[in-house]
């Protein structure tokens, strides 16, 4: 089996087998750009590795060595040589693109005898012992793990003692004298010396980079952004590109559009006499990619046409690495660039507008879950205009936030999960601080520019970010900074605008978003190709209409308890639930209806004739009954009982396992006359809306939750038919409606050839209906998917994420069984996942009719559905 490549063997279609990365170096090498050579080791090798046992088999082994030769042909150096030696990166590149997950080793093959080699032949010992230090460096972090800061505390130990501030004033001697303080500390560390054989640090390279695909950062990472496991990454063997040799050498990122607003202009950084990540890292402040112009004329030239020929190829907004040595332009890396929300659909718009995507493309190009930062709310603009900035930093990744500031990233994931709103202060961030930057609002630093990790992190999870704002002075240790003469402790509020840059002291305003504008253009090619309806789950007037406004086409949910809780509501209800005979609960129920009808009624006028679909009531009573003394108190009088006999009543209603106790269609089996009255009210409703309205086609959706078995359907059913056509005949109206049920039991899917003769319509529960296949609860879940991620048992939370292989199945089964026997059954889904793009198209997959979201899903859906459906 091949197990290696070389560049010139590959090229940008075989990103699964060579990874992103791979793929791109191979395609850039086909098109004769200036890309130093190299070869992948391919993804199935790192899939290799771990069903080897976390060992690099001898087949691969072998072909990597024999590679080594060519790459040694193909340069003329050779490794570990006292003439002309080969150094090299080591870099991953998983099929997508992971950014700060991986870990990439540069100036590879060096040692003792071969520093001094390239010392002397260079003439430029600085550059040497530059490359030797920060080798021992990364190996040491990257493959022993020892711990970057030991280095970075040499490093600033170094800098005090010879009283200079940036690592470029360093000299060749004290660069040497790092290096040997570096392998002593190793060798502290470690307990051996340093390894000299380049063969050796290549094969621990290696080995390295495959680990790093299961450290827990990568595996955060793949859990947020839907990347299975088992795909594996490659790795990039790759010969070096100096861009520290001194002052008329660099390394820059570049993109071809902004990333932040998807403007077309070139935009980037470039940082002189500098190597890797120097320029992302903060190290120093790097120039503005347009300065390079006047510093590299010819390089600069160079990249402008190869930036052209990259995105004219790729027919996409480019992100790009790459390093002068000696004024001669070397590209390292290109890939589509992460970008906004906001420059998604820009970008998207453009190229159609440019001739070089057609709409289907530019929807298919847009990540849906991109777009929920669009739908957060921004500021408020007469509160903004009102306000001062403190002081300004990049707008680095757009929108509004507002929160406590924080200063270390575990404190940020503490305290948003005791539900309070933080914005994240930091010198600089990196990937260590993921979990917390994702449980922020908001990401603030002090170091670091628009490629900074900061930024290209929050611009990927769409979190606002302000970077690179140098006027904070940050005392991380006493957990305070001053900006604009203000002093911010931990805890005090603050406002950033990722847009603007603008830093604000406390709180403003922020509104709702809109869809408008670019969003909008893309929103209708995907409602125009799109196949799949997209409705909403709301159960209140307001959430309906918010549904409506960002494209709702109806409620696929209308969850009736949740209406229970308002003022005096909630009164009705309990004496409802604590009748003891029936003329009692008819009683509560006749005092409760006249709200559920006016509810109804306000639904189905903000849904204007658009279907709607109400759910009977659900949830296990007890969640309802009063808990307090007062409210006791108060429940025994109106029922003109004793609060002992309102106890008793209450300690009745205790179930052991109330997710599968008396709830759902059980309620309406017990107590027949809770059903007869809620369609009482939705009938009622739906005439008086239609009366108003002539032009509406208003038909409730009247559902019966829980059904396990069709007797269930059939017995409650009955009543809802018997109390709908008395309703109807009395009012003199010739209103339609229909009766369907939630698929939410296994057994229900099982069977659902006999519902589906007393159905007129299946909507899958899939929070109910996962929780019952997997016999696991959906609210105590949380305490042991941790474990089982780590156990590599679920990938992802099968609450979020349908489970296609059983839950899935479920649905298929249900759908094959159904609509044979009722081919006017029409199918949606109302779960959590009706909002998740990849089990929407799953959905699409099965033909299901519709799915339903919560509203400021609901866009997301949409696109979902038409990236499904093209
Ligand atoms: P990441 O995936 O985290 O961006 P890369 O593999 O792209 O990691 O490496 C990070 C940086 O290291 C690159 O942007 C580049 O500056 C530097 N680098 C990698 N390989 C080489 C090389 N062969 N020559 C010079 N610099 C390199
Ligand atoms: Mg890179
Ligand atoms: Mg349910």
């Amino acid at each position: 089996k091949k197990w290696v490549y070389l560049f010139s063997e590959g090229n940008a279609s075989m990103r699964e087998l060579l990874g992103g990365k791979g793929a791109n170096l191979a395609e850039m090498t086909g098109l004769g750009l200036p890309v130093p050579q190299g070869f992948t080791i391919t993804t199935e090798a790192c899939t290799q590795y771990y069903e080897d046992g976390r060992e690099i088999n001898d087949e691969i082994r072998g072909q990597i060595n024999e590679y080594i030769g060519k790459m040694e042909e193909i340069t003329g150096k050779k490794f570990g040589d006292s003439e002309n030696p080969l150094l090299v990166s080591v870099r991953s590149g998983a099929r997508a693109s992971m950014p700060g997950m991986m870990d990439t080793i540069l100036n590879l093959g060096l040692n003792e005898t071969v520093v001094n080699v390239i010392a002397e032949k260079s003439g430029n010992p600085r550059w040497a012992w530059d490359c030797y230090r920060r080798f021992i460096q990364m190996y040491s972090d990257v493959v022993m793990e020892v711990g970057k800061k030991y280095f970075e505390e040499l490093i600033d130990e170094m800098k005090a003692k010879k009283g200079v501030t940036y690592d470029v004033e360093l000299t060749a001697d004290d660069l040497k004298e790092l290096a040997s303080q570096f392998k002593a500390e190793y060798k502290e560390k470690i307990g051996s010396d340093f390894p000299d054989d380049p063969k050796e640090q290549l094969m621990g390279a290696i080995k390295a980079v495959f680990r790093s695909w299961d450290n827990p950062r990568a595996n955060v990472y793949r859990r947020d952004n839907d990347i299975p496991y088992s795909w594996g990454t490659a790795v990039n063997v790759q010969s070096m590109a100096f861009g520290n040799m001194g002052d008329d050498c660099g390394t820059g990122v570049a993109f071809t559009r902004d990333p932040a607003t998807g403007e077309k202009k070139l935009m980037g950084e470039f940082l002189i006499n500098a190597q890797g990540e120097d320029v992302v890292a903060g190290v120093r402040t790097p120039m503005p990619i347009a300065k390079m112009e006047e510093e590299f004329p010819e390089a600069y030239a160079q990249f402008v046409e190869v930036c052209k020929t990259l995105e004219n190829h790729y027919r996409d907004m480019q992100d790009m690495e790459f390093t002068v040595e000696n004024k001669k332009l070397y590209m390292l890396q290109t890939r589509n660039g992460k970008r906004t929300a906001q420059a998604a659909l820009k970008i998207a718009c453009d190229l159609v507008d440019e001739g070089m995507r057609t709409e289907e493309e530019a929807v298919a190009m847009i990540d849906p879950r991109n777009l929920d930062t669009l739908l957060h709310p921004q500021f408020d603009a007469a509160a903004l205009k009102a306000a001062t900035p403190l002081g300004k930093g990049l707008g680095a990744s757009p929108g509004a936030a507002c929160g406590k500031v924080v200063f270390t990233a575990d404190d940020a994931v503490e305290w948003a999960e005791r539900g309070e709103k933080v914005v994240l202060v930091r010198l600089e961030t990196s990937p260590e601080d993921i979990t917390g930057m994702k449980s922020a609002q908001g990401i603030l630093t002090v170091r670091g520019g628009m490629t900074s990790h900061a930024a290209v992190v929050a611009r990927g999870m769409g979190e606002c970010c302000v970077s690179g704002c140098g006027d904070i002075v940050m005392d991380e240790a006493n957990k305070k900074f001053t900006l604009g003469g203000k002093e911010f402790h931990e805890g005090d509020w603050i406002s950033i605008d990722g847009s603007t840059g603008n830093i604000y002291d406390g709180q403003i305003l922020t509104v709702d978003a809109k869809i408008a504008g670019e969003f909008g253009r893309i929103m209708a090619w995907a409602d125009k190709y799109r196949t799949m309806k997209v409705r909403t789950n709301a159960d209140t007037p307001e959430d309906a209409k918010k549904a409506r406004e960002l494209g709702a086409e109806g409620i696929g949910l209308c969850r009736t308890e949740h209406m229970f809780f308002g003022e005096g509501r909630i009164d009705a209800f309990r004496e409802m639930i604590c009748a003891e005979t029936e003329e009692e609960r008819e009683k509560a129920l006749a005092k409760i209806l006249p709200y559920q009808q006016s509810d109804f009624e306000a639904l189905y006028e903000a849904l204007e004739g658009n279907p709607v679909t109400i759910r009977f009531l659900d949830p296990p009573l007890h969640e309802f009954v009063p808990t307090d003394e007062e409210d006791i108190k108060k429940l025994a009088d109106a029922q003109g009982k004793t609060v002992e006999q309102i106890k008793a009543i209450i300690d009745s209603l205790h179930e052991f396992n109330p997710m599968m106790g008396h709830r759902g269609c059980r309620l309406a089996v017990t107590y027949p006359e809770i059903a007869k009255m809620q369609t009482s009210a939705v009938i009622r409703a739906a005439i008086n809306v239609k009366k108003a309205h002539p032009e509406w086609n208003v038909v409730p959706e009247i559902m019966i939750p829980l059904v396990g078995d069709v007797k269930e359907l059939k017995y409650v059913k009955k009543f809802v038919v018997e109390t709908a056509d008395a309703e109807i005949a009395a009012a003199g109206s010739d209103l339609k409606y229909e009766v369907g049920t939630m698929i939410e039991i296994p057994r229900a899917a099982l069977t659902a050839d006999e519902i589906a003769k007393e159905a007129d319509f299946f909507c899958f529960g899939t929070n109910d209906l996962t929780q019952m296949t997997y016999g696991f609860s959906r609210d105590d879940a949380g305490k042991f998917l941790n474990a089982y991620y780590d156990a590599k048992i679920f990938e992802n939370d099968p609450f979020a994420k349908l489970d296609q292989v059983g839950v899935g199945k479920l649905m298929k089964m249900a759908i094959d069984l159904g609509k044979p026997v009722n081919p006017n059954l029409h199918v949606g889904i109302c779960g959590e996942h009706g909002g998740d793009p990849s089990s929407v198209e799953f959905c699409n997959s099965i033909g299901l009719n519709y799915v339903s979201c919560s509203p400021f899903r609901v866009p997301i859906a949409r696109l979902a559905a038409a990236q499904a459906a093209i």
